[in-house]
């Protein structure tokens, strides 16, 4: 006969909020490493010395550190929300345009896409974001308004995107704009590549703050299910396979050391937010915009296993 053990685990209300403070000092002595990412030159602006963790349990109310009202950009943390978006809307099969395997790559790499014949690995690297931006154009009249509207209507506040960088991603997206070539030539985008590419680029230049990223995905944690709306998002088992993703892929060539060291389903960007789900616990952001080679942030990725060290939560 099996014991239940189901017993909830981990801090909620006042003590999650001494958790948060514990990890944010945790993690202070890292603020100097890592570099904030230049090659987009909109975020080469951001102060580099910001820091929060926001963290949405769904037993309780939230717990946040540090500059968690502060807005950034989201950058690739938008493929989750694309993604979910393309399984709401999308009635063909993503995964004949992609595959649901780790990359071992960086995120803007050509070299494996070449080799694979325009098929990317994963929706959660640069190449399957832009073929699922294609998707949503094939099935949505307005993608980006609807995409705007879903994550706007996941945090409960209205979100935008933010022009300056969308423009800014445009003018040196270089390699996106091979990656969208090639895949073209494949004959794996269908629509006009560069309006393609006007999505993928806005996407990435949506801006929230960590407490609205931290909520806005309690669906994963909830089995689908946004815990503060009681809508359903996605189904449980469509949302178990966007977490399922989001730890093999979600933080790039670093998602064996993610899954090592934090061991929950995470979600990386080059803003410098990482977000993280346990599934039936809590879901949460981490932000601080130095990053590491890998192009994940240094203390965002810190805080997260100082998070799941120290309420014991993990999915493992
Ligand atoms: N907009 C970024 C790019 O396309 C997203 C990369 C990221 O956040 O990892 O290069």
């Amino acid at each position: 006969m099996g014991t239940n053990v189901t017993a909830s685990r981990g801090p909620t209300g006042a003590d999650l909020d001494v958790v948060v403070e514990q990890v944010a000092q945790d993690v202070a002595g890292l603020a100097d490493q890592g570099a904030v990412a230049t090659y987009i030159p909109a975020l080469a602006r951001v102060d580099p010395a910001h820091f929060a963790l926001a963290v949405a349990p769904l037993d309780g109310p939230p717990a946040a550190v540090g500059d968690a009202d502060t807005t950034f950009s989201i950058q690739s943390i938008s493929k989750v929300f694309t993604l979910t978006l393309a399984m709401q809307r999308f009635a063909g099969d993503i995964w004949e345009r992609m595959g649901r395997e780790p990359s071992g790559d960086p995120f803007n790499s050509l070299v494996q896409l070449e080799y694979e014949n325009g098929k990317p690995r994963n929706p959660f690297i640069n190449a399957g974001a832009i073929v699922l931006a294609d998707i949503l154009r094939t099935c949505l009249d307005d993608p980006l308004s609807e995409l705007v509207q879903l994550v706007s209507e996941l945090c409960g506040e209205p979100v935008t995107v933010d022009g300056e960088v969308a423009l800014s991603e445009a003018e040196t997206g270089f390699r996106n704009r091979s990656l969208a070539n090639l895949m073209t030539g494949f004959g794996n985008i269908h629509g006009d590549p560069q309006a393609v590419l006007d999505i993928y680029f806005a996407q990435c230049s949506i801006a929230m703050t960590p407490a609205q990223l931290a909520r806005s995905l309690g669906y994963l944690a909830n089995d689908g299910v946004d815990p503060r709306s009681g809508a359903r998002v996605l189904s449980a088992e469509k949302a178990r396979r966007v977490n399922a993703l989001m730890l093999t892929c979600g933080t790039y060539d670093a998602a064996g050391e993610f899954a090592f060291r934090v061991g929950i389903p995470c979600k990386s960007g080059v803003g410098g937010g990482v977000v993280g789900i346990v599934p039936h616990h809590l879901s949460a952001c981490a932000w601080s915009p130095r990053l590491d080679q890998t192009g994940n942030s240094v203390q965002g990725r810190a805080a997260l296993e100082a998070l799941i060290d120290r309420t014991g939560l993990s999915v493992f």
